[in-house]
């Protein structure tokens, strides 16, 4: 089975001064929630589709699929949690943004 871990962007919780903030904290302040938004609306997706995959070679074994919160990419998929590159391999996650 596969289990699905979410890593989020820590959300800065003081206010800054958006006049002497850097185009990049302003950037942030819609990244950040926004990564977080869609690493849980693709955990929620993915979820169904992938609760009663297994792995050939080791049935027992349980697999993290990690989604991973990107200011760049939105989100990225981690399958170093997997128990083998074989199984890592043979699912695809295609993120669509
Ligand atoms: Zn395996």
């Amino acid at each position: 089975m596969i289990n699905i871990q979410t890593v989020k962007l820590p959300q800065s919780t003081g206010k800054i001064d958006l006049l002497k903030s850097t185009s990049s904290q302003r950037e942030d302040l819609i990244r950040i929630p926004a990564a977080n938004a869609g690493v849980d609306a693709f955990a929620k997706d993915l979820t169904p589709k992938l609760k009663n995959l297994k792995c050939e070679d080791h049935p027992t074994k349980t697999s993290v699929l990690k989604l991973v919160a990107d200011k760049k990419d939105l989100v990225k998929v981690d399958k170093t949690g997997f128990c083998c590159k074989k199984f890592a391999d043979s699912i695809k996650v295609t993120i669509k943004k």
